[in-house]
């Protein structure tokens, strides 16, 4: 069975805010040993280079380390691939080479620069990672590949693994599937991966529970050992006041703002807030109450932080669901997910896909 590694995004600014806050995420050292210790994450170079990371983080879980290749897009942002490499190195679990995303900062197509630029980045790197796996390191080093299906995917995959495939013991791909990530894009890339026997796999920014369930239940069909995603949502939910909640039939969650597009609005406020004071009874919600006097006494950064922290293992639960009833009863679980008609398309796009 594929195993199936959740790696929420996990930024240094909101970690800092946490731990101001004297709220434990969980991969904080304080949760080792309890049910709400997540030891797994992304990070990405850019942002982590210069905040330390405990070593007991490598140690416990499954670190992907990202190369900062979303922040040359977004901030124009400079990356030494063979630095990158080092951090990830002495950082994280795998990580990937630093890759020039297919837009620019103005969202214009920049494809030729980006796929020469990601091959002169893993030709600069590849010496020095040779020498760390030939050194004995542990480290594994990971291709990325972007594209829209069919030329320009294959153009992609042939330059990049004909520098170096990615194939050896604990070495994987990472997929940005394009123009989005849905559920349809990710059994065409699964089929790709079917087709190139890669056995390990990333895939960037999967947030919805659609994209996720077939993940957790199609990468066996595409010969996957292993599939790790990573998600902000949990993160970018709580800083916009959103609360997860899980969905009645435990299969999914909905969501609920504190403020409505117009405005606050007290009404959702309050309705957020009483849930998470009265109802939950996750971890985080449980130390809420026992760390405060009173609902009105919670200012809005420890909201914030405890919305974090709750939307989370929303999260993490609902996608251990998803593993287990994969085993047992997965393609049941995909079928209701996506409905009739788009689970069909999936099944035949991973075993038909070329
Ligand atoms: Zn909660």
């Amino acid at each position: 069975m594929t195993q199936l590694r959740f790696c929420p995004a996990l930024s240094p600014q909101f970690r800092r805010s946490c731990d101001r806050l004297k709220v434990a995420d969980c991969i904080s050292d304080t949760r080792r040993g309890t049910p709400a210790y997540y030891p797994h994450a992304l990070l990405s170079h850019y942002h982590w280079r210069r905040t330390p990371v405990p070593p007991a983080w490598r140690e416990d879980g499954f670190i992907f380390g990202d190369s900062g290749g979303y922040s040359i897009r977004t901030k124009g942002a400079v990356i030494d691939p063979v630095e990158a490499l080092q951090w990830q190195a002495a950082t994280c679990t795998v990580g990937c080479v630093v890759d020039v995303p297919t837009r620019d900062q103005y969202d214009d197509p920049c494809w030729d620069r980006a796929l020469r630029q990601t091959a002169a980045h893993t030709r600069a790197a590849l010496t020095s990672y040779q020498s760390l796996a030939n050194g004995g390191d542990a480290f594994r080093w990971w291709g990325v590949l972007h594209g829209q299906f069919g030329g320009q995917v294959a153009q992609w995959w042939n330059t990049i693994a004909s520098i170096y495939p990615f194939s050896e013991q604990g070495e994987g791909w990472a997929f940005r599937p394009e123009p989005t990530i849905t559920h349809v894009t990710v059994a065409h890339t699964l089929g790709l991966i079917r087709r190139h026997r890669v056995r390990r796999a990333h895939f960037f920014a999967a947030t919805s529970p659609k994209v996720v369930a077939t993940l957790a239940v199609l990468a066996e069909d595409a010969g996957l050992e292993f599939v790790s995603f990573d998600s902000a949502s949990a993160g970018i939910a709580a800083a916009n006041r959103i609360m997860m909640l899980r969905a009645s039939d435990g299969l999914s969650w909905t969501q609920l703002k504190e403020r409505s597009q117009r405005g606050d609005t007290h009404a959702d406020r309050w309705r957020v807030r009483e849930y998470l004071w009265e109802r939950c009874s996750c971890v985080s919600c449980a130390e809420l109450r026992a760390a405060s006097a009173g609902i009105k006494a919670v200012g809005d950064g420890l909201w914030a932080c405890r919305l974090f922290l709750h939307n989370l293992l929303v999260q993490v639960r609902t996608f251990n669901d998803y593993a287990a009833e994969a085993v047992s009863n997965g393609h049941a679980l995909l079928r209701t997910i996506l409905g009739r008609r788009d689970y069909y398309m999936v099944t035949m796009a991973v075993a038909h896909d070329a």
